[in-house]
């Protein structure tokens, strides 16, 4: 009897565990955040992934380019505005204005999907977004040259073209930490790790995609995107260090970014599974908390 409850707990765990490493900690941030004050603007972050013209594969990370246009769709006739990350930058470092109800529109991990399916809707109803790239990834998708148009990943070509677009602002998500299976979970520090190694393991990994994709873009990136959502206190200074101003997080919270902010700002983003109506996901997004 005891060992049959054994199995069932293990089958239980098993069931569970891809489940757990699939999605972003949900815990409270070990972060300090920027506070909220009088003058702070709402500004609401969504988080996408991959882009697939199929319903059939839709999931947690993958969405429909339809229920992406259902999505900007509800924004415009809600009154919001797409903005790039920049502005926020802008607006927190000198007061640049914002427009009225700003919306971040992100993108994580470089699916070939941005340039197939994303980049056409963005044209069409001149809409900005932001793409925060996996180094490793794009460059083993630019040594194939072997595109899977329902599932693979930008060259660094297409991220050029991307940024020439106009329509979107490339940011880091590490060359190679987009990792679960080491002892390091995403760019967080190991336990036991050192300070300094883990400052140098940290800034040689994200300052290697920063030259990339400054000599790519002609632009050096300005945001960075934390792999799954694990965050630390200790990466801040060296982010920070590397020019990095705004960093993502996993957290489904919202954000209020004011005049004078201390940067790097760190902004919380709502995930976008694919199996949920635009009405239900949206009331997540688009609520403040007083
Ligand atoms: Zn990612």
């Amino acid at each position: 009897m005891r060992y049959k409850k054994v199995i069932l707990l293990a089958v239980c765990l098993l069931a569970v565990l891809p489940a757990v490493l699939l999605l972003p900690p949900q815990a409270v941030p070990v972060i300090a955040e920027n506070p909220k004050t009088e003058l702070s603007v709402f500004v609401p972050v969504i988080m996408y992934h991959a882009v697939i013209d199929n319903p059939n594969r839709i999931g947690d990370f993958i969405i429909t380019p339809q229920a992406f246009e259902n999505d900007m769709e509800y924004l415009a006739n809600n009154g919001y505005t797409t903005v790039f990350p920049s502005e926020i930058i802008d607006f927190a470092e000198s007061g640049k204005p914002l427009p009225p109800n700003p919306v971040l529109i992100t993108f994580d991990d470089g699916h070939y999907g941005l340039l197939r399916c994303i980049l056409p809707i963005l044209e069409e109803r001149s809409l900005k977004a932001n793409v925060n790239i996996e180094g490793a990834y794009t460059e083993q998708s630019t040594i194939e040259d072997d595109h899977n148009p329902a599932y693979s990943y930008l060259t660094w070509e297409e991220i050029r073209l991307l940024h020439n677009s106009g329509r979107f602002e490339i940011g880091n998500h590490t060359y190679g930490m987009h990792s679960l299976t080491g002892l390091r979970k995403g760019c967080r520090k190991n336990p036991g790790e050192s300070l300094a190694a883990y400052e140098k393991a940290l800034a040689d990994d994200v300052g290697k995609l920063q030259s990339i994709l400054a000599g790519t873009t002609g632009v050096m990136p300005r945001t960075f995107a934390y792999p799954f959502g694990y965050v630390s206190d200790e990466s801040i200074p060296v982010l920070r260090s590397m020019g990095l101003k705004l960093l993502m997080t996993c957290y489904e919270k919202p954000n209020y970014v004011s005049v004078n902010d201390e940067l790097p700002l760190i902004l919380h983003r709502y995930n976008r599974p694919g199996n949920m109506s635009t009405e239900k996901f949206m009331a997540r997004v688009l609520t403040r908390d007083n």
